[in-house]
């Protein structure tokens, strides 16, 4: 394992105990600049526009052409320039007016971290107080960068360790494309020729349906040829299950769709997942039915972390097959539905647990007997925590289930208390 710290920001924005400072001092960038400096420029990020919000800033507000606004996206999200005097090919006077109006600000990395299998982790300070988690995990012929939506999680998901950290605040456009540009940028990634990042998830911290704009127009640059040119199908958004902006969805945007089922039967899912309670499964599929269907030919993806004795019985399995041939049934299309078995990643104070291999071949077995491909998702990068669930950055919570959370794991006398 290897741990890239930066430590002039590392030490300012992480307090003894791992949580930030009541009030965090000005936390020093790697390039020098100032975490309250960037708060108190009222410049525009150029890192918060998608290529139209940009070619109308370019009309509007600088009287230019629309055709720089594309000269800049291509400096940016290509070569990764974020200093308006190096976009050589603008005029002089250009430059002084964009340098005077806006600025290129990308997160800051606090530290990364390489996991033996490739796996690559980044903590991205967002402000003074909130930190982020990135992943990119490199496989056969891919690269998948997981990106986060909050900062922290409003879901409060038993299984998930964001949820234990509580919520702060959405992402802006600029926080989460800014993760794409990072990890790009370390990677060598240079779009349509040297690709190193072929599939974005939005899987990391957060539900990213409850900000809904902000990752819509951030994905929105993941796919422009001007951005990072990824093909509408490699960029995946991930839901607990917001159904009605999952109709939005359908029609704002054009990506595929994961949703974490996590279990058939709604008394178990609402013990699981609270957001259950206000959309429960019937809703949630008759949503899944209505996305597949206005985007004809595609399948919707269904999430389900296997946990020891909670969801991983026969029962189970048989009554998710029934949903699924359900689903498939009503967009009129075998295999719409896809099924992706993630087995339980442990956190401390999970109170869930992996089942054995065993268990796992068992409930992919009668998936596969009743016609499914059903791919147990290989855990990624769990020497760095970065696997499925295990991302948890640095939260000023403004819930109180951080403290509940710890408190919990002080009375089972866990000593991690992170
Ligand atoms: N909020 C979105 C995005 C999170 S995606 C969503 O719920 O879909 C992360 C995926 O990993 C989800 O399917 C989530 O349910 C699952 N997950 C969360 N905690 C996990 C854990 N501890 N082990 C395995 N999978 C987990």
């Amino acid at each position: 394992m290897n741990d890239t710290r930066h430590p002039a920001i590392d030490i300012a924005l992480l307090g003894e105990d791992g949580t930030a400072p009541a009030s965090a001092p000005t936390s020093v960038g790697a390039d020098g600049s100032t975490v309250a400096a960037a708060a108190a420029d009222a410049r525009t990020n150029i890192f918060d526009f998608d290529r139209a919000r940009l070619e109308r800033f370019f009309e509007e507000e600088l009287g230019e052409k629309k055709f720089r606004a594309h000269q800049v996206m291509k400096w940016i999200h290509h070569r990764y320039a974020t200093e308006f005097a190096d976009m050589t090919d603008l005029g002089k006077a250009l430059r002084a007016k964009l340098e005077e109006r806006a600025v290129v600000r990308a997160p800051q990395v606090v530290f990364d971290k390489a996991s033996a299998d490739g796996t690559h982790k980044w903590l991205l300070g967002m402000d003074a107080k909130n930190a982020i988690e990135t992943v990119y995990i490199p496989d056969k012929g891919r690269g998948t960068l997981c990106v986060s939506s909050q900062v922290g999680c409003a879901l409060n998901c038993g299984f998930c360790s964001t949820a234990t950290q509580g919520f702060n605040r959405n992402l802006s456009t600029a926080e989460i494309i800014g993760q794409v540009w990072v990890a790009a940028r370390h990677l060598g990634n240079v779009p349509h020729q040297q690709r190193r990042l072929t599939n974005v998830v939005m899987m990391g911290m957060g539900e990213p349906l409850a900000n809904f704009d902000n990752v819509v127009r951030a994905m929105s640059i993941m796919r422009d040829d001007l951005g990072y040119g990824l093909a509408n199908k490699r960029v995946t958004l991930s839901t607990a299950g917001m159904v009605p902006m999952i109709d939005r969805l359908a029609v704002e945007s054009d990506v595929s769709l994961a949703v974490s089922l996590h279990a058939p039967f709604d008394e178990l899912r609402t013990k699981l997942m609270p957001i259950n309670k206000k959309y429960p499964l019937a809703e949630l599929l008759d949503a899944c039915v209505r996305y597949a269907l206005r985007k004809k030919g595609e399948s919707v993806t269904f999430e389900y972390t296997l946990m020891q004795g909670v969801n991983d019985q026969p029962e189970h399995a048989r009554a998710l097959i029934g949903l699924l041939r359900d689903f498939d049934r009503r967009v009129q299309m075998k295999g719409a539905a896809k099924i992706n078995l993630i087995p339980f990643n442990p956190f401390p104070g999970a109170g869930f647990q992996r089942p054995d291999d065993v268990a796992i071949r068992t409930f992919q077995k009668l998936l596969n007997n009743a016609g499914m491909i059903a791919p147990v998702r290989r855990t990624r990068g769990d020497d760095i925590d970065a696997a499925c669930g295990q991302l948890k950055g640095q939260v000023m919570d403004r819930t109180r289930r951080s403290a509940e959370h710890r408190k919990r794991l002080r009375a089972a006398g866990v000593v991690d208390v992170a």
